[in-house]
């Protein structure tokens, strides 16, 4: 039976633990408490003699093995996992939209479910000055007061500090469920963190059971941002790390600066700030998600939606008739398939890039990472 000492040795000290805190959350959740989650972020032993080698947490590490099992339960086909639908749609509310990283579509959606009473509560992911913080909301404030993405401060980057992280370990927030003994929970998270869910929900194991919608946003990665990584950029794109105010990532980078001016960036012009374990992801488009988000092949403060699963298309259609806004196709009947092509596009070219730096890992010289 593999077990968390296989973890270490296969997914930790290969740099592609993503910190996603799968593994720590279930060991806990279930009470064994042989692991615990370092000041880093990475998982490690808290108590190595807790450890009865149940095995769970190596199966449900999205680093290991393969995606079998989920694939079959979603029905996944290629090239980008199932679609039901594509659309384009932003909040009704207008103070929603306008607090959104793209449309809002996000957190109306999580309003009308809450509002419905369809769950009653959501893990969301709400700035603090070290960067995205998981959090358990369980009122329509709470979830207003995490709805945006990244960072986004009037103060610029000097309210942030050294450094900024835009990753949310937000399956931790898990135990909170199991705190709070609610039961009927959306999750919003990265394509990683849908997938270590799913692969609870395949197990049936705990806390992933109280899960009942997996909300995925689109990533092409995480960064750690300090004003070192940003040098090279600041003099090629004329501006100061510190009068940065909102980052947003679609097709580019693009970031407002305290003087109201944008810069569009190139996404791998951030490469040197990525954490290394999303060189080796290739999901962009949250492929196991029961609904995908991203702000790629929408106009500015619109969102691209997917629907995935029959509960997500039902949920997200049910919506749209009270919470939202559906791009008006009259001007161009194209617009979703142009966007659905977009992201297949990225999907693509993710999955490419992944796969040759996990080649290239594989046949290059041994780095270990502690
Ligand atoms: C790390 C990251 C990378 C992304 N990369 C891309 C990309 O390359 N291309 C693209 O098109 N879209 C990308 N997105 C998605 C995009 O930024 C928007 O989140 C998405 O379009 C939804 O926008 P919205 O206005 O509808 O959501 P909103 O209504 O603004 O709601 C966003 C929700 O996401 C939660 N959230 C915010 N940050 C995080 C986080 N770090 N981890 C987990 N949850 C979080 C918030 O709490 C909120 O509930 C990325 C998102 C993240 C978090
Ligand atoms: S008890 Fe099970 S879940 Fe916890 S570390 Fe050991 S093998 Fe992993
Ligand atoms: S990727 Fe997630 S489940 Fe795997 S070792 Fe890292 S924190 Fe644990
Ligand atoms: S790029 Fe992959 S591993 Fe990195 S945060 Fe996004 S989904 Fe997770």
């Amino acid at each position: 039976m593999k077990t968390f000492f296989n973890l270490i040795q296969d997914v930790r000290k290969q740099g592609k633990c993503h910190h996603c805190g799968g593994c720590v959350t279930f060991c806990s959740a279930i009470n064994y408490g042989a692991l615990k989650t370092g000041e880093d972020g990475r998982p490690d032993f808290a108590d190595i003699e807790k450890c009865i080698e149940c095995g769970i947490c190596h199966m449900i590490c999205p680093e290991t093995g393969d995606d079998h099992e989920i694939r079959k339960e979603a029905g996944w086909t290629a090239p980008g996992g199932r679609t039901i639908g594509t659309s384009v749609a932003r909040a009704g509310d207008l103070i929603i939209r306008e607090r959104g990283t793209d449309g809002g579509v996000v957190t109306a959606l999580l309003l009308h479910l809450f509002d419905t009473k369809k769950i009653n509560g959501a893990v969301v992911s709400r700035n603090m000055d070290s960067g995205r913080t998981p959090w358990l909301a369980t009122s329509r404030e709470e979830i207003i007061d995490a709805s945006g993405s990244h960072f986004d401060s009037s103060h610029g980057m000097a309210r942030f500090g050294e450094a900024y992280s835009t990753f949310s370990p937000s399956v931790k927030a898990l135990a909170e469920i199991r705190k709070e003994g609610l039961e009927k929970i959306a999750f919003v998270g990265t394509p990683c963190q849908i997938n270590t869910i799913r692969r609870m929900q395949a197990l049936g194991v705990v806390p992933a059971d109280s899960i009942v919608l997996c909300l995925g946003l689109f990533c092409s990665g995480n960064y750690t941002m300090t004003k070192e990584s940003f040098k090279p950029l600041e003099q090629d794109y004329n501006f100061d790390y510190h009068d940065i105010e909102k980052m947003n990532i679609k097709e580019n980078v693009i970031l407002r600066l305290t003087t109201g001016e944008l810069r569009e960036i190139p996404i791998n012009a951030l490469d040197p700030a990525k954490r290394t374990a999303c060189r080796y992801c290739g999901d962009f488009s949250a492929e196991f998600a029961d609904i995908s988000f991203g702000g790629i092949g929408a106009d500015d403060g619109w969102t691209t939606v997917i629907t995935r699963t029959d509960l997500g298309h039902a949920l997200f259609t049910q919506a749209s008739e009270k919470a939202l806004e559906l791009y008006s196709y009259k001007q161009n009947p194209n617009y979703a398939t142009q966007a659905e092509a977009m992201v297949l596009s990225a999907s693509s070219a993710k999955k490419r890039v992944a796969k040759k730096n996990r080649k290239d890992l594989e046949s290059g010289p041994v780095t270990v990472i502690s």
